[in-house]
């Protein structure tokens, strides 16, 4: 993630000394070390200050941190939350904090990443009547994706294609932070970070597309027609080609996967759960009247069954399309497949006790 806080995710104040950045760092660190806590966050949030240290505690990087700050008008951490994109990329507009001296005045935020990543997919799901989902039709949608940038092609640079090395990790991708500087002492090596700046890769764009800011694509309205064929239900994905967004610096593009939603197929949690007490219950009373011990099994055959049907009585009495019908079918089976290896485990134990005690 670009345009983090890193002044904030430390708690230190922006005139802090390296002194008080280190003190901030080895606090925090301590307490959230994968050694010590083990808690699931605490080894993303270890990284996350680890690699705010890192840059906070080189004056080289701070200081061209520090510049993109006070160029960056929204500041750090303009977040985009919400956004229906998964791999939404913060550098299509803005651009890393990095590196806003040196470049001779032009308005430049600063040196994108050259990180070349195919495009994710676009889900979107798109509601339709019980009458397309019958005869099918075609339906015209509008989303928004990343789409090619038709100044650079793709490509991230206009004048060349040139791409150089990362001036932050030096083309290695990564960057160190001491643990010396936690525990005291020497000898616990060091804990590398992913480099912020070129995003791992090693490398960065020399020349960006202004249209794009280096990443080759932007974000832009799209039209599609979805073809909805007959016999369309409930749940279909229908899955078109290149229509997802656009990779990074021209890799190829995700797909754009539609998921068909017909309201009037649509059996609710708890109705879709009461169908499967009812079909718990059915083993039950088969396997029971076959082999005549139905008394010693009423239980399971009687609660499943009132729980089933106070759960699904008002749904039935609705009128329903047959789909709907098959999905509580499938609910049914589901149930009844489960009940059938625990009726069919009952029946064998009863079998054996009574056996032992004759
Ligand atoms: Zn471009
Ligand atoms: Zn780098």
């Amino acid at each position: 993630m670009k345009d983090k806080d890193y002044y904030e995710i430390l708690g230190v104040s922006q005139t802090a000394t390296s002194e008080e950045i280190r003190h901030a760092f080895q606090k925090k660190a301590r307490r959230l070390h994968p050694d010590v806590n083990k808690d699931e966050d605490a080894e993303a949030e270890f990284k996350e200050v680890s690699e705010a240290y890192a840059v906070l505690s080189d004056q080289e990087k701070r200081s061209r941190y520090d510049a993109m700050r006070s160029r960056n008008p929204f500041g750090a951490g303009a977040g985009a939350s919400g956004s229906p994109f998964d791999d939404f990329d913060f550098g299509s507009f803005g651009g890393f904090p990095f590196g806003g001296f040196g470049f001779g005045g032009k308005q430049k935020m600063g040196v994108p990443a050259y990180n070349p990543k195919p495009g994710a997919d676009v889900v979107i799901h798109l509601t339709i009547d019980e009458k397309t989902a019958k005869e099918g039709g075609k339906k015209a949608i509008t989303y928004e994706r990343f789409v090619e940038c038709n100044l650079c092609h793709g490509k991230g640079s206009v004048q060349s294609a040139e791409i150089k090395e990362c001036p932050t990790c030096h083309g290695t991708g990564h960057i160190d932070v001491d643990l010396g500087v936690l525990f005291g002492g020497e000898g616990f090596g060091a804990f590398q970070v992913q480099c912020p700046e070129c995003e791992g890769s090693g490398k960065v764009i020399a020349d960006p597309c202004p249209n794009c800011n280096g990443s080759g694509r932007i974000l832009a309205g799209t039209e599609e027609v979805i073809e909805i064929g007959p016999r369309t239900h409930d749940g279909t994905e229908i899955l078109v080609p290149y229509m997802g967004n656009a990779g990074t610096n021209g890799q190829k593009s995700g797909q754009l996967r539609v998921i068909i939603d017909v309201p009037a197929e649509k059996i609710s949690p708890d109705v879709k759960f009461g169908f499967a007490c009812i079909g718990f219950a059915v083993p039950f009373l088969l396997i029971g009247a076959f082999l005549q011990v139905l008394g010693a099994m009423l239980l399971f055959v009687i609660l499943p069954l009132l729980m089933g049907i106070s759960l699904t009585f008002r749904a039935i009495v609705k009128k329903h399309n047959a789909y709907w019908w098959r999905n509580a079918g499938a609910s049914i089976l589901e149930g009844a497949t489960n009940g059938f290896f625990l009726a069919a485990a009952l029946a064998l134990l009863m079998s054996c006790t009574q056996g032992s005690g004759r």
